[in-house]
């Protein structure tokens, strides 16, 4: 098989923590993945078992799986772009970073913010400071930016804003992007031409700059702003333009994390939910569309 750096989110569990990931991403035939180290909209958070990291890390030896590739999600309740609850929030983004430093992992994905009425310029100067205040913390966690849809006053949906913020980084070197396709086709970025959607990165902000890729269709058209996943080759950016970003030689060495909607049990309640990454991982490996994906995921786990 190809060297191809492709997983999924997955859930990390009190009891079972970073093995337990690693359990659901082979689980897919995955050989990396991402997790938030405990639930995205608060910030309680247990104690991390270096016994449990330990057996983890065996496994991922055992099935080849690059540390290096796994990656954590910042909670979505920190918003850096707005000053409130600014000393929490950088507070919460050290004690992230070091129960990273404490698994293992050397990247986390974190949104931007959103500035909610202060204006773009202002809340790029918020985030700008925070990050120097985190990153002020030895650790080997880099944070990787995250381009956004633009929803309400979402700061990072253009690579300007995206530059704005890392020129005012002091430790750049921490400092890398998460391009999410789902986003940069709701900002406005059109995936169908993913090598022109490159360049302009490359132009602006410098490929080595791209830490993790985020692969998701969307339910919604070019520059809608929505941020709605949809299962890869059931959205509007198409199976074809995905596996175009998916196999960029240029992103070869980057990790791409699938974030798609679990699949409904459309039987009786729709109180049943299926992971969809096992099959959508077969299609990317395989690269082609399998029409009877949902019918597929149902069948497999019901
Ligand atoms: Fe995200
Ligand atoms: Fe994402
Ligand atoms: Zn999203």
């Amino acid at each position: 098989m190809n060297n191809l750096i492709i997983g999924n989110h997955v859930s990390f569990n009190k009891n079972t923590q970073l093995l337990g990931s690693v359990k659901e991403a082979l689980s897919y035939n995955a050989n990396t993945f991402m997790f938030y180290t405990g639930a995205p909209q608060n910030t309680a958070r247990y104690e991390i078992d270096d016994s449990l990291t330990e057996k983890a890390k065996e496994l991922m030896k055992q099935n080849n799986i690059d540390i290096n590739n796994v990656v954590v999600h910042a909670p979505y309740i920190i918003n850096l772009a707005n000053s409130k609850n600014m000393d929490f929030n950088i507070r919460f983004l050290k004690e992230e970073m070091s129960r990273c430093d404490k698994l293992g992992i050397n990247k986390m994905v974190l949104h931007p913010g959103s500035h909610v009425g202060l204006g773009i310029d202002a809340g790029i100067d918020n985030i700008a400071f925070a990050l120097n205040e985190a990153l002020k913390m030895e650790s080997n966690v880099s944070i990787c930016l995250e381009t956004m849809a633009g929803k309400g006053s979402e700061i990072g949906r253009t690579f300007e804003e995206i530059k704005k913020i890392i020129d005012k980084i002091e430790n750049k070197n921490r400092i890398m992007v998460c391009l999410d396709t789902c986003h940069l086709n709701d900002a406005g970025y059109n995936i169908c031409e993913f090598d022109k959607v490159l360049k302009e990165f490359d132009e602006k902000i410098g490929l080595n700059k791209i830490g993790c890729v985020h692969i998701n269709d969307s339910k919604n058209p070019i520059s809608s702003h929505k941020d709605r996943h949809e299962n890869i080759g059931l959205g509007t950016i198409s199976f074809n333009s995905l596996l175009n970003v998916i196999y960029n030689d240029l992103l070869k060495d980057v990790p791409k994390i699938l974030e798609t909607p679990y699949i409904g049990d459309n039987n009786e309640s729709k109180d049943r939910l299926y992971p969809p990454y096992k099959f959508e991982i077969e299609m990317i490996r395989n690269k082609k569309f399998d029409i009877n994906l949902l019918e597929n995921i149902r069948n497999y786990y019901k």
